[in-house]
């Protein structure tokens, strides 16, 4: 009987067990560990921070599933894995648990991003002075002190909201993005728009970036990239964008930054929401004497180096689309695998930047929901197949991935908005595509409109239902 363990149910691990527990649960060990007794629906708590959804709606209990797909479920936090003894330690939720240890053939960590606020002074809810929407905590914190910004607007009172990326080397923009357009229709909604200056402020090179080097459209004849639709939106939203800057700190009402010419400047605020620099999640690593060998396992980040290839200069990268990883293996430890936000990137896909002052400019990759559960997906296939049959048959780099992401900027059934946005591949492949921007211009697209705020909404319920296992779960794609 083979034992598999996934540290971490977010959008890669969680997607991971449910196909490990379908394939394998019967006859197999299938061990999921998780922080929080819940799955988090990470994209709606953009909602929660306006007050538009109850936090309740985005969380669903992780036991009730697992029971259900031959799932062995552990409430707690991974701490150490012991790489060649082949086990996991656990300290379960609860005051009084004592560490347990978990035994695998194959592990997944799948542990998302650690939240690096301290990277950057005073940003943060617990010791700085903004406000994130990056976890259910975060967010019902967010919208506490965004209702008290609108109940001072309420009262007459002119209020200077700044949303964005908290530091140079920060990712995530589109989730920076999406805040923004639903406050600016929440404020209208609520009749205090005219109270309020909107700032988006960003580490991205040029508005639409997304840290994957922005995209292009061939739009009513003529191509226009993201940087001419969000362009537009903010002119029309009356939203001040400040891209190309690396915050460096940030005191009571005022953000400081660096830009890409090493400039530095400062951003009033009354409310901020900035989104920090991910790292990976701090295990410790150890091999058969209890010798440290995180160097074998991660990057400086923490993040799980794969089968990627580490270490070329930055055009390198752009001209190779075999350096990104293919199935997500650990070299060292072949029976390590990683997927999601934890796997190390083999480097940016947009240009780096570092301003004269060193400070970095660089937009790291995103891993998005669709991309993690993808990359849960394929590794997930291959375990069953090493299991099965000794060797992986399933493989996807994000130089082959097509993902679409809907950016909701208002979520009203009447005059809500979302920009749909379809790219192929992920990171530009010009090999495949010797066009610009080396992507297949017939599939990406983007698109805005009120027919994306429905599709925003239908894919919150959707994917709520495959999440949950539920009937039909495996033909809704990731
Ligand atoms: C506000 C916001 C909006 C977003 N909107 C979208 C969107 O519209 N579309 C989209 O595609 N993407 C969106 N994203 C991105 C998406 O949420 C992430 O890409 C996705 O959550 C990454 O999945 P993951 O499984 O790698 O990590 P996570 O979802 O972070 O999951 C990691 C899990 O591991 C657990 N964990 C961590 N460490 C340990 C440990 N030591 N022991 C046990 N458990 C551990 C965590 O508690 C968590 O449950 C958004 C992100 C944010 C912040």
């Amino acid at each position: 009987m083979a034992k598999v363990c996934v540290i971490g149910a977010g959008f890669a691990g969680h997607t991971a067990a449910l196909y490990l527990g379908d394939k394998l649960g019967r006859d197999h060990e299938v061990t999921v560990i998780n922080r929080s007794p819940d799955f988090v629906y990470i994209p709606s708590l953009v909602w929660v921070g306006i007050d538009r959804m109850p936090v309740e709606k985005t969380l669903f209990d992780l036991e009730r599933v697992y029971s259900r797909m031959h799932v062995r479920f552990i409430a707690g936090r991974a701490t150490e894995v012991h790489a060649d003894a082949q086990q996991v330690v656990v300290e379960p939720n609860g005051d009084e648990a004592a560490p347990v240890q978990v035994d695998y053939d194959y592990l997944l960590i799948a542990t998302g991003p650690k939240l690096d606020f301290a990277a950057t002074p005073g940003l943060g809810p617990a010791e700085g002075n903004t406000w994130s929407i990056c976890s259910p905590p975060h967010a019902v914190e967010a919208r506490e002190h965004y209702l008290t910004a609108v109940a001072r607007m309420e009262k007459g009172e002119r209020q200077r909201i700044v949303i964005g990326t908290g530091h140079g080397a920060a990712t995530c923009q589109g989730a920076a993005l999406e805040y923004i357009s639903n406050v600016h229709k929440d404020l209208l909604r609520r009749g205090v728009r005219d109270k309020c200056d909107l700032r988006y402020l960003s580490n991205e090179p040029a508005l639409g970036d997304f840290g994957i080097r922005g995209l292009s459209v061939k739009h009513k004849g003529r191509r226009r990239t993201a940087e001419d639709f969000i362009g537009a939106v903010f002119r029309d939203y009356d939203i001040e964008p400040l891209v190309g800057r690396g915050v460096t700190g940030v005191e009571q009402q005022a953000i400081h930054w660096q830009d890409m010419a090493g400039a530095e400047g400062e951003t009033d605020y009354d409310y901020a929401m900035l989104i920090p620099r991910f790292v990976g999640q701090p295990l410790k690593y150890v091999d058969a004497d209890g010798t440290d060998v995180a160097e074998k396992i991660t990057n400086p980040a923490g993040l799980i180096k794969v089968d990627g290839i580490y270490g070329l200069p930055y055009d390198e990268l752009a001209a190779n689309p075999d350096a990104w990883p293919a199935v997500y293996q650990n070299p060292a430890y072949r029976n390590i695998f990683a997927a999601g936000i934890a796997f190390a990137p083999p480097g940016p896909i947009s240009r780096p930047h570092v301003n004269p002052n060193g400070v970095p400019m660089s937009p790291a990759p995103p891993r998005t929901g669709m991309v993690s559960g993808i990359i849960g997906r394929i590794v997930a296939l291959n375990i069953v197949d090493l299991v099965k049959q000794g060797r992986m048959t399933h493989s996807e780099r994000m130089t082959e991935m097509a993902a679409a992401c809907i950016a909701s900027m208002g979520d009203s059934m009447w005059d809500g908005s979302a920009a749909v946005i379809m790219v192929y591949p992920v990171v530009p492949d010009t090999r495949r595509y010797p066009n610009e921007e080396g992507r297949d211009q017939f599939v990406t697209h983007l698109e805005m409109g009120l027919a994306g705020a429905w599709m925003k909404r239908m894919i919150h319920t959707t994917f709520m239902h495959k999440l949950q296992g539920r009937i039909g779960w495996k033909i809704i794609p990731e």
